[in-house]
């Protein structure tokens, strides 16, 4: 008699009837999980896993998500991280986005029967929270508002851009190459760090299309300075329209950003129409919005390339839910005050026996360049930020910072929900031994 593992390697039907495997069987393509059955059988019968590891290797095997993009724990204490998918959206947005995800009356009046006005009550959450905006308009992101302005009001005529507004926005894309793809022509008032109202007096003709006021949320100017403001250009009536690109999505000052501009303000000081992002400091879904002047919302809106640039249902419902509230998590860790996240800090950092150190957050790529916002992290070796990232097994991938030759842990993006997880994968992280580890103490 033969106890060759090999003849003991259970058959395709049998791994599939597993109740574990047949669940996976709903969430999977069927072609997938037989595939991937096939190379656990594959492993046991070179003797790699035992013929009772099948299930659970393919199991293992299997992805854990539908998507290939990994939730993360954002540890950086930059609250709107780019490369970290900026805003966090509110577990109001997210149960938005679930229910728009099937059929959804986005373009129906249900008592009718007939075709409405596409996302009209995003519109009217936008206009009830920024009372000074004739209409609002949402389109896919920030830029694709500022390319959508910028043609509809300009194309084949000029925009008026002071030199020290022409921004990089970020990886490479640049103002006024943004503004060349439009049609328009760039005219460039001013210098890099003086541009006065009689630049822009000077430089209105009847090929002016509108004025551009841009936002530099990535840098600040210091020293000689001097820009002309929305009320000095409005004062001056130069009877072009003015569009103030502000990036940042705040649609009403903060306190906790006192120089950072709000579209209410900025309609206020005399911008005809401001555009802005809804992933920045909006904390809600990847949009561009744009609020002011309803005849200019209108030229917009009915100029071809809105279709282009339209914003689907799902953002839709996001940036509705959003703007309902309560808070989104960008409010949430924006204001977090270092007094309260002291004692989690150190609750993680007594856990894990080390040290908290005091450190500044970042607002981040959406905006309050240079506002450092106080707070604390746990330090840990720099050896450990790769691996929290890519954890062995069942753990919570977790982005932590390196600064100054130090890594850190900082809480301010981290939900309280999550704490438990987080110390859970930084035991594990640290516990692993490291190339440094296992070199001799200096
Ligand atoms: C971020 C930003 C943009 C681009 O917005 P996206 O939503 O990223 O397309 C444009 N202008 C300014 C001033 C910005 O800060």
């Amino acid at each position: 008699m033969s106890d060759d593992p090999r003849r003991r390697v259970p058959r395709t039907d049998a791994v599939l009837a597993d109740p574990q495997v047949a669940d996976a069987l709903a969430r999977h393509d069927r072609a997938t999980v037989k595939a991937t059955v096939t190379a656990a059988q594959q492993q046991a019968r070179e003797g790699t896993i035992s013929p009772d590891e099948v299930v659970a290797a393919t199991l293992a095997a299997l992805p854990t998500r539908a998507s290939s993009l990994t939730p993360v724990l954002n540890a950086t204490g930059v609250v709107v991280h780019t490369n970290l998918g900026r805003a966090p959206l509110s577990p109001n947005a997210i149960q938005a986005v679930t229910d728009a995800a099937g059929y959804v009356d986005v373009e129906m009046d249900l008592t009718s029967g007939v075709r409405s006005r596409r996302g009209a009550a995003t519109l009217d959450a936008l206009r009830a929270a920024v009372p000074e905006a004739g209409d609002a308009l949402v389109v896919n992101n920030g830029a694709a508002a500022l390319v959508l302005a910028t043609t509809a009001l300009a194309a084949g005529r000029e925009v008026i851009v002071s030199r020290g507004e022409m921004v990089e926005i970020g990886d490479g894309f640049r103002l006024p190459d943004l503004i060349a793809s439009t049609g328009a022509r760039l005219r460039e008032v001013g210098t890099t760090n003086r541009t006065h109202l009689r630049d822009y007096a000077e430089a209105v003709t009847d090929e002016t299309g509108c004025i551009l006021k841009v936002h530099p949320s990535n840098f600040w100017l210091g020293g000689f300075t001097s820009d002309v403001s929305l009320t000095q250009l409005r004062k001056a009536g130069l009877r072009v329209p003015v569009v103030m690109d502000l990036g940042s999505g705040l649609l009403a000052a903060d306190r906790a950003l006192p120089d950072e501009p709000d579209a209410a303000s900025a309609l206020r000081d005399g911008a005809d129409l401001v555009t802005a992002s809804g992933d920045k400091l909006l904390g809600g879904p990847q949009a561009g919005i744009v609020l002011g002047d309803a005849d200019l919302i209108h030229r917009l809106r009915r100029h071809p390339l809105a279709r282009a640039v339209r914003v689907d249902k799902l953002t839709l419902a996001a940036l509705e839910a959003t703007l309902a509230g309560p808070g989104t998590p960008v409010t949430d860790a924006l204001h977090a005050r270092a007094d309260d996240l002291l004692p989690r800090t150190r609750r993680l950092a007594e856990t894990l026996g080390r040290e908290v150190v005091a450190v500044d957050g970042r607002v981040g790529g959406g905006g309050g360049p240079g506002v450092p916002l106080p707070g604390w992290a746990v330090e840990i070796p720099v050896a450990t930020v790769p691996r929290l990232r890519r954890p062995e097994g069942e753990g919570v991938a977790v982005v932590a910072r390196v600064d100054d030759g130090r890594g850190l842990v900082d809480l301010r993006c981290v939900p309280p929900a999550s704490d438990d997880d987080l110390a859970r994968a930084l035991r594990a992280a640290l516990a692993a031994p490291t190339a440094a580890d296992t070199k001799p103490d200096a």
